[in-house]
């Protein structure tokens, strides 16, 4: 049976959650493999709203386990607030599992975070301040502390004395800030230490046994392909791998065992912080669709800049992660507008260029090449067939899947899980 693998195709946010959560009915386990609370999902169940930043929009299914991997970087305050307001809404939490190889986000990467983006000027990332890329850099440095050094009280204490001893001469030297004392983030973490002890557990084991007896895991990378910090928009991107190989790094699952891996892209496309966007709008029309898909972030609030759907991204996210299929998000969010331009290539410094341009340079100089496709004025919201599109959007979903590099598996026509048309099941 299938380990599928979830990743968004674009720069976040192209409804991943929702994704994850129509094969939630059918699955065993939902994976987070990488990222932390700097993710934001939306998902609508039954008419009712949940807001997920760190727990795998799988929680809300009653049958699924889900995991947070070894690859997340988990900020504890954060989880037990998401999961204190999931329980006080009916939902069961407990069955929640959590890598004791996962690293922990301490108040001083979220203060590292803030900054290190005010010390870049003009160069910020735009970060989403949560402490994400400090938490990482700690991981990679060595310096990092993981769940489970938090049930060795000395192990504890040693670990954010050798990270503190760097942070500290970063904080007051370079950034002008207070010194953080070792007592305090040993007493910042003591209050999680009981409540975190029933759900860590070895993921890797139990991910993998659970394979060995068939049953469906889907790993739900947090961000998106042009957010990675190998294939995306460098630097503006967040500091871990969201696309399909990351997921088997932070999950323990290994590559010959994954069936499906499924890019989620939406109808148009979506930017949160800096970095270039090549078909972005700024325009009556980029608001429009602003407002009409509600593009607005679940984590910061932050507006997202709005553009046209990009196919020369759309086939590099399907290279770079191997897709088999596409989920379509937002399909309904196009209703109305007459001519609906498709990305289909660059111009650079004059020249056309079909692919990815190769360096950062080129691509902050890319113009899109569109072309245009009729659009429809039938609200497709109750379609749950093909057929049931207008022969318009039915034309511009058969046009980006020709330009896009994979099949169209799934339409998403509205928010809630049943607005959905299935062409080819996923678990097949
Ligand atoms: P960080 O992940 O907070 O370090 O932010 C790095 C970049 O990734 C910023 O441009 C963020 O806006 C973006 N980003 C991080 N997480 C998400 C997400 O879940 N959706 C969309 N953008 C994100």
């Amino acid at each position: 049976m299938p380990a599928i693998v979830v990743v968004g195709a674009q720069w976040g946010d192209e409804g991943k959650g929702k994704t994850t959560d129509i094969l939630g009915t059918s699955v065993d386990y939902v994976v987070k493999p990488n990222g932390g609370n700097n993710a934001g999902h939306t998902v609508v169940v039954g008419g009712e709203k949940y807001e997920l930043k760190l727990l795998p929009a799988g929680i809300l299914s009653p049958n699924v386990t889900p995991v947070i991997g070894n690859g997340v970087v988990v900020n504890l305050e954060a989880l037990f607030e998401e999961i204190e307001a999931l329980e006080s809404r009916g939902a069961d939490t407990s069955k929640l599992r959590i890598s004791a190889n996962a690293h922990l986000v301490a108040p001083y990467h979220q203060t590292l975070d803030k900054v290190t983006e005010r010390f870049l000027g003009k160069r910020a990332i735009g970060t989403t301040g949560r402490g994400i890329g400090p938490a990482y850099m700690d991981k990679i440095g060595r310096l990092g502390i993981r769940v489970q050094d938090i049930f060795d009280e000395s192990i504890l204490r040693q670990k954010i004395e050798g990270s503190l001893r760097q942070k500290n001469e970063l904080l007051v030297k370079v950034y002008n800030r207070r010194a953080v004392d070792v007592d305090e983030i040993v007493e910042y973490f003591e209050p999680f230490i009981e409540r975190l002890r029933p759900y860590v557990a070895e993921t890797e084991q139990l991910l993998n046994d659970a394979l060995d007896r068939d049953e469906v895991i889907v790993m739900e990378g947090g961000q998106a392909t042009m957010l990675d910090v190998d294939h995306g928009t460098y630097p503006f991107v967040t500091s871990s791998n969201p696309t399909a190989g990351g997921s088997c790094v932070g999950s323990g699952i290994g590559p010959t065992r994954i069936n499906r891996v499924v890019g989620i892209v939406k109808a148009y496309t979506t930017r949160v912080g800096a970095g270039p966007f090549p078909t972005e709008l700024f325009d009556d029309m980029g608001e429009y669709l602003q407002k009409a898909g509600g593009e607005f972030g679940v984590n910061t609030g932050r507006p997202r800049r709005c553009g046209w759907y990009d196919a020369v991204i759309a086939r590099y996210a399907a290279r770079v992660n191997g897709f088999t299929d596409y989920v379509l998000t937002k399909l309904d969010v196009l209703t109305g507008i007459e001519s609906i331009p498709v990305c289909v290539a660059y111009e650079v410094d004059g020249v056309r260029q079909d692919e990815m341009p190769t360096s950062q340079t080129e691509f902050h100089h890319a113009k899109p090449i569109f072309e245009y496709f009729e659009g429809w004025a039938e609200d497709i919201t109750g379609a749950r067939t093909f057929d049931d599109l207008p022969v318009n959007a039915q034309k511009y979903v058969l046009a980006l899947e020709e330009r896009s590099g994979c099949r169209m598996s799934v339409l998403g026509v509205g928010p809630d899980r049943e607005q959905s048309i299935v062409r080819h099941d996923l678990l097949d």
